[in-house]
């Protein structure tokens, strides 16, 4: 439903993956006030949508905050310094710094007036222990405590929530939780060290296509499992929560299990072959086994994330794919 008020809505983080398929959803539902925000100058942005206000501005600062926040009635905060295993494992502090961000952008919501405002948590705000065995019993929003979350990048999402729940409960902000599980799509990251299994698979298996050397390496051996949700059931739930009375932390995730296998079976089959598997198992690999329990969301918001992997892959490759044949130095690099 298109707003009635022109104050602008913040997507922080409006050049990344998430935060540009936003901006585009919410100019799209009607929305004339949007405020584009990211640290990357506009060239580097997946998706630049002229209707937007677009801006460059490091939100780790407060000041930068106030800019962004400043007439703004609802803000989604996505801007974070984030990548897959491959980047979390080994970039600890960086992760941790991202703890600026949100607590900036509280702050000047705080000044600001802002009523509602949206945290991007993630799964990785789990327990540990709950994660030890492929056949995991999904997550179930209660079990990130007691806290054991993932080192760096889940100590920084488990803290911030708790600061979105503290700024509601003081100051009146309604925050707005949601614990992501694995987003994919396109116009996501998909190569330089940052992207996902579902992303890097996509690119290695058409690298393999575009070789000629039917081979592929997999981190780990496989066996681990993990749930993947496409972009639009992100966007849909990420909007019906904000629209709704939930305050407190909130699954976001499908509940479709997967091995790493099986996500690499899927991805053969779209490219029409088979490749020889080479296992990596001193690769960051994460947790062994991560599920989203959606009875909550289900009850709460009468709707869970329901797009089957092997559709959303499909177009994921597809994009990938467009990328790699076409002719940019970086892309041709990755083949
Ligand atoms: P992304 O990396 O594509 O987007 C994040 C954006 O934030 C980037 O464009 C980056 O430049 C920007 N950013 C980083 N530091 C900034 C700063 N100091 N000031 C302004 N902008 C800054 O990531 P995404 O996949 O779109 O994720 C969005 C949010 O969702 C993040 O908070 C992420 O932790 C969370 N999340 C994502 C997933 C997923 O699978 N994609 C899963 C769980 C949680």
């Amino acid at each position: 439903m298109a707003s009635t008020t022109t104050a602008p809505i913040l997507v922080a983080g409006g050049g990344g993956f998430i935060g540009g398929w936003l901006v585009r959803h919410l100019l799209e539902a009607g929305h004339r006030n949007v405020r584009a925000v990211d640290i990357k100058p506009l060239s580097q942005w997946y998706q630049v949508a002229p209707a937007a206000e677009n801006l460059q501005l490091d939100l780790r600062a407060l000041d930068a905050c106030r800019r962004a926040m400043d007439g703004v009635g609802e803000a989604y905060n996505l801007a974070c310094d984030m990548g897959g295993m491959g980047f979390i494992e080994t970039h600890k502090a960086e992760c941790m710094i991202s703890v600026l961000i949100n607590t900036h952008l509280l702050q000047a919501a705080r000044e600001a007036g802002t009523r509602r405002f949206f945290f991007a948590s993630s799964a990785c705000v789990y327990n540990a222990d709950k994660q030890r065995d492929a056949n995991v019993t999904a997550l179930r929003e209660d079990d990130a405590y007691p806290a054991m979350p993932e080192d760096g990048y889940g100590w920084e999402k488990l803290f911030s929530e708790r600061m979105c729940r503290h700024f509601s409960e003081d100051f009146g902000i309604e925050t707005r939780v949601a614990r992501y599980h694995n987003v994919y799509g396109p116009h996501g990251t998909w190569d330089g060290g940052r992207e996902k299994a579902p992303a890097a698979i996509c690119r290695k298996v058409i690298a393999a296509k575009f070789s000629g050397r039917h081979e592929i390496e997999i981190w780990g051996d496989g066996e681990q499992t993990r749930s993947f949700m496409y972009i639009d059931d992100c966007l849909f739930g990420t909007r019906r929560l904000m629209d709704s009375d939930v305050g407190q932390p909130i699954n976001i995730g499908s509940s479709q299990l997967v091995s790493i296998n099986r996500l690499v079976d899927i991805v053969e089959a779209i490219a029409g072959l088979k490749l020889e598997r080479r296992y990596k198992l001193d690769a960051p690999k994460g947790v062994r086994g991560r599920n989203s329990d959606n009875t909550l969301i289900r009850g709460v918001l009468g709707w869970e994330p329901s797009i089957r992997l092997e559709a959303g892959l499909e177009k994921t490759y597809r994009w990938i794919h467009d990328q790699m044949a076409g002719a940019s130095p970086r892309m041709a690099a990755a083949r």
